[in-house]
């Protein structure tokens, strides 16, 4: 049943495929159907490509959102999606996450459960979407979202504005392929305290920490340690400089950690005032002091002996490649550049459980 109901994802994934392909008008109908079925063959196959991310070898890291709130053609809002064994979980799910795992093939209904840094928007955008595309794809429960306070209204939103299609999935496809029961996000509230950490996960696998992070006045605000194996991941959150963070990503394998340039952002903050904008002006110039410039993040991650450190919530976004220097300079001056990395949507980090280094390549993204 799970993977029949994949299916209609893939044929609409393939169907979008064909049509960047045949943007040109000229083609034949009929060479346009042939290349159709050859799309749709090859889109049909490419869940089972991904059975490799699910194997026992190593613990993973796939990111599904590396963008901020400000626009960029190539990003999905925060996503991270942490691989251990059979099961994937994701930290944050903001605005465009769902579609780039689809993009990617991502097969919906390993994901376990999602771990919400704080409710800004670019974090939670998706929450919706992502619990519609996983009932689909065919989980068989209730998602689980774990966050701190405030989560049980968030995820009782969500269920709230979804409640109406849930009966019309469930009457259009039937109970035994859309049980009515399984489509709701399940919220579990935890308290860490002002300054504090707590276990919030912990199976045969994996545990997983939160632990308080400094985005005030947003409060509260997390990060996450995922442990398996050996192998440890950290996802920081939204967060200015922090020494809890610097605690909790000790001997670190990998760290995920977001990254505002405060040069850029500074640029747009005064071209706005100059162009009389300054509403805009005033809400980039805010952003300022509750994020951490690369060269910040870098530093903590040497003071943390962190093995790779990636960056991730790029903020701005860089439609230009050209961007990407100005957006890290200074960080090649305190870190070794083979031990950082700019985080782009489809970023695949994997950690041997067998030991050795950390391994990156790219999850192929339809159309990307
Ligand atoms: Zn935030
Ligand atoms: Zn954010």
């Amino acid at each position: 049943m799970v993977r029949s109901a994949r299916r209609p994802l893939a044929v609409l994934a393939s169907l979008a495929c064909v049509a960047v392909a045949f943007a040109a008008p000229a083609q034949p109908v009929g060479l346009v159907a042939g290349f159709f079925e050859k799309g749709v063959e090859a889109r049909l196959k490419a869940p089972l490509s991904r059975t490799d991310l699910f194997d026992a070898t190593a613990l993973r890291v796939v990111l599904c959102g590396t963008g901020s709130p400000m626009p960029d053609p190539a990003r999905a809002r925060a996503c991270t999606a942490v691989i251990v064994k059979g099961k994937a979980y994701l930290v944050d799910t903001g605005p465009g996450s769902v579609n780039t795992l689809q993009l990617m093939g991502f097969p919906l209904d390993r994901i376990a459960g999602v771990f919400l840094t704080h409710y800004h928007s670019d974090h939670i955008g998706d929450l919706g979407e992502l619990r519609m595309q996983t009932w689909v794809s065919g989980r068989t429960g209730p998602l689980p979202v774990y966050g701190p306070e405030g989560v049980a209204r968030v995820v009782g939103g969500f269920n709230a504005a979804y409640a109406l299609d849930d009966d019309y999935r469930t009457v259009h496809h039937g109970e035994s392929y859309m049980p009515h029961a399984a489509a709701a996000l399940a919220a579990h509230s935890f308290d860490i305290g002002e300054a504090g950490d707590r276990v919030v996960y912990k199976d045969a696998d994996v545990t997983i920490t939160a632990f308080a992070v400094n985005h005030d006045p947003i409060k509260p605000a997390v990060g996450y340690r995922f442990e398996s194996g050996g192998r440890s991941i950290v996802v920081s959150g939204d967060t200015a400089p922090s020494p809890n963070l610097v605690k909790w990503s000790h001997g670190a394998d990998v760290l995920v950690h977001e990254a505002l340039s405060t040069r850029m952002v500074g640029i747009i903050s005064r071209a706005s005032t100059a162009a009389g904008l300054d509403r805009q002006a005033k809400m980039v110039k805010d952003t300022l002091n509750y994020h951490t410039d690369p060269v910040d993040s870098a530093k903590e991650a040497n003071a943390a002996g962190v093995g790779l450190l990636v960056y991730s919530h790029l903020a701005p976004g860089l439609p230009q490649p050209a961007l990407e220097k100005l957006f890290i300079d200074g960080v090649a001056a305190v870190r070794d550049p083979k031990a950082w990395v700019v985080g782009f949507d489809g970023l695949r980090v994997d950690l041997p459980y067998a030991g050795g280094a950390p391994t990156q390549s790219k999850v192929a993204m339809l159309g990307r």
